[in-house]
């Protein structure tokens, strides 16, 4: 399955003038641990500051002393940082792509002095409509140019940005918007994703009736489709009327390095999510390294992020990042099969993409269409991959390289979380030879260590609870509203250590593989199983196309193991394959791992953000349908009530 021996080196002829080399990450990555101080004082200086930091760091994990602080003194604008700095010597080059849900519609390519003017024609609408330095905006808008408008603006006036994914009901806006104490919402008319409306005003209409939302004042209401919509005034205001005739320049406000930048909650994967919030200096500091570092990234690049900016990806990685850098971003509406599979790679050749970023979900939905959609676009401008949301089974890994990429381009499997602000571990491209599903090495200044159930560190080639020994500036800064729930979730587990949630293995050469959650781990006859292996190996099976495996109660091994998997198009289920299966995954892992239970599923119960779910499977799994918990963060309730109806119930 991960052949050890699987190494692919970095393409020759891959490294740019820029590019890192190996001698170079390991040379820079030392530095960064032993004289952090040095090594993050020198890195601020890619950011423009209004005051320059004088003091690096000021960090404490230890719960009854603790603070997590980053160029404390400092002050500086992310705004002008995305936007103004870079007008001189880019202002016409552009910074965002917009290609519409439809491809027929015309894409946008909006330049760096365009989105200047446009954001800070909206900071001026917004501090006119009352809204200032803390108070906080939810943004619920499509993927649309607005939205990163929206975001780079409420940054301008010191606003407090909580984007909430578009896809998202009342009942989920209603939550957040109460949780933060919104005064402004920022949504559009109507969505479009693969060719359906979402009713977005009706959906902020919907939540606004629910309770604790009354601190709302005002909706901004931008004409996307231009559908009808009710208009309730005065508290509704077309986006248009209010900010058009904003004047073309902002004063920026002067934000500490510590102020909030935006509140985001996580994706709910396991659990209610969580309000995390990141701080102005630290968190794009971080999100603009490592958007160049990770991505190699040149001047004439341009870089395709697929995810939602309702995602901590979007934020750090189609918006944050890039703009930081002053590169060219593409902003997608749509969906990745629609109008048709080969979607994604007509997008790469009509904007001549050269780096892609996206995730394992999208990639195993797309590998189950097999080759034609892909091979009959070009993708000769691609030169890099990314994944990102989950671990990448090999099989996926390897398609992705060899179908999608060509065997030409090199795959950045970047691990990282909401609350890390941007990516801790992953190859940089020209520096790391990659192995299929492994993240490989962090990021500088990170530094991940595996410990076992009491918190002892493990050496050298061995698996664990994956945490995070010390700081890095995009760390988040507390749970929004409750900083006691930040500290206990994170900090009290592992005492003076952040605890990140996942199972991690480290291979011989140091390279670090994510195994799932921890919770997930399966423990069969006292033989530690991550669900990540069980995944891949079943994947591997040339007629599975996604698989998801969980533990339930069993008498004689303590845990057994329950096999969802959904088949490839045109394969048909029968008794003989799922014999097959489990000796399939027999053969590539051991007897251990002989799944129990193989049910099969014509769909996968997954966040709106694409991951699966597998705390709702165990439950069903566990004969326990009743226990769901939270699932509001669910994309597509009915898969969950068929796999329901289908379960394996005991005697
Ligand atoms: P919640 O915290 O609400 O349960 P979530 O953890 O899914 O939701 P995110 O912050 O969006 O919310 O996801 C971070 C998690 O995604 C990581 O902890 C990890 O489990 C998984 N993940 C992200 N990228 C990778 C990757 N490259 N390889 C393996 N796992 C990944
Ligand atoms: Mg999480």
């Amino acid at each position: 399955m991960s052949n050890p021996a699987e190494l692919h080196p970095v393409p020759s002829g891959f490294a740019g003038p820029g590019t890192i080399s190996r001698a170079g990450y390991e040379r820079d990555y030392a530095r960064s641990v032993q004289d952090p101080d040095a090594f993050w004082g020198e890195a601020a200086r890619r950011l423009q500051w209004d005051r320059a930091p004088t003091r690096v760091r000021n960090v404490s994990f230890d719960p009854a002393d603790f603070r997590i602080r980053w160029f404390e003194d400092g002050e500086l604008n992310a705004s002008v940082n995305c936007l103004d700095r870079h007008l001189a010597a880019r202002g016409d080059k552009t910074a965002l792509i917009w290609e519409a849900d439809d491809p027929a519609t015309a894409p946008l390519e909006v330049s760096y002095r365009e989105l200047h003017a446009r954001v800070c024609r909206l900071a001026n609408a917004l501090r006119n409509l009352g809204v200032g330095k803390g108070d906080r905006v939810t943004i619920y808008l499509p993927m649309i140019v607005e939205a990163a408008v929206a975001m780079l603006a409420c940054a301008r006036i010191g606003a407090v940005h909580c984007v909430v994914f578009g896809g998202f009901s009342p009942n989920s806006i209603a939550d957040r918007v109460a949780d933060c104490g919104s005064r402004l919402i920022i949504t559009a008319d109507e969505g479009l994703r693969g060719g359906k409306t979402v009713p977005l005003k009706a959906n902020v209409d919907a939540a606004l009736k629910l309770p604790g939302t009354n601190t709302v004042e005002t909706v901004l209401v931008v004409r996307h489709t231009r559908g009808a919509v009710d208009m309730q005034m005065p508290r509704d205001r077309w986006y248009d009327a209010v900010v058009d005739s904003q004047p073309d320049t902002c004063e920026p406000e002067r934000m500490n390095a510590e102020d909030p930048l935006f509140i985001l909650y996580t994706s709910g994967s396991t659990g209610k999510p969580k309000g995390v919030l990141h701080t102005t200096g630290g968190y794009l500091l971080y999100a603009s390294y490592t958007h160049e570092a990770v991505f190699d990234l040149r001047d004439d690049d341009v870089y395709w992020c697929t995810a939602d900016v309702g995602w901590v990806t979007g934020h750090s990685y189609i918006v944050y990042g890039p703009l930081a850098n002053g590169a060219t971003s593409l902003v997608f509406e749509g969906v990745p099969n629609y109008p048709s599979v080969s979607r994604f790679w007509e997008v790469i050749d009509r904007h001549r993409v050269s780096i892609f970023y996206t995730a394992p979900t999208a990639i195993r939905a797309l590998m189950r269409e097999g080759e034609a959609p892909v091979k009959k676009t070009s993708r000769a401008s691609l030169r890099l991959l990314g994944s990102v949301g989950e671990p990448i089974n090999p099989e996926a890994w390897r398609w992705y390289a060899d179908v999608v990429g060509d065997g030409r381009c090199p795959i950045v499997d970047t691990w990282w979380q909401t609350e890390t602000g941007g990516i801790l571990i992953s190859p940089l491209p020209g520096a790391i030879d990659t192995k299929p599903g492994s993240a490989t090495r962090p990021f500088f200044g990170v530094q991940p260590a595996l410990v076992d159930a009491n918190g002892t560190i493990l050496e050298g080639a061995t698996e664990g609870n994956l945490v995070i020994t010390d700081s890095w500036p995009g760390q988040m800064r507390s749970v929004y509203g409750d900083h006691q729930r930040f500290i206990d979730t994170y900090f009290k587990a592992y005492p003076g250590m952040y605890f990140t949630g996942d199972g991690c293995r480290r291979d011989e050469d140091g390279y670090y593989w994510i195994t799932g959650r921890v919770d997930d781990v399966i423990n069969v006859s006292g033989h530690r199983i991550g669900t990540a292996e069980l995944e891949s190996a079943l994947v591997l099976h040339p007629k599975v196309a996604e698989a998801a495996v969980v533990g339930f109660p069993h008498d004689i091994k303590g845990q057994g193991i329950y096999a969802y998997v959904t088949l490839k198009a045109g394969e048909d289920y029968s008794e003989d394959l799922r014999k097959e299966l489990v000796r399939h995954v027999r053969s590539e892992i051991g007897p251990t791992a002989s799944p129990d239970h193989i049910q099969w599923a014509p769909g996968l119960p997954k966040t709106r953000s694409g991951k699966i779910m597998r705390r709702i499977l165990r439950k069903i799994a566990e004969n326990a349908p009743d226990q769901l918990g939270d699932t509001s963060t669910l994309a597509d309730p009915s898969v969950v009530d068929a796999l329901v109806k289908d379960r394996f119930i005991p005697g």
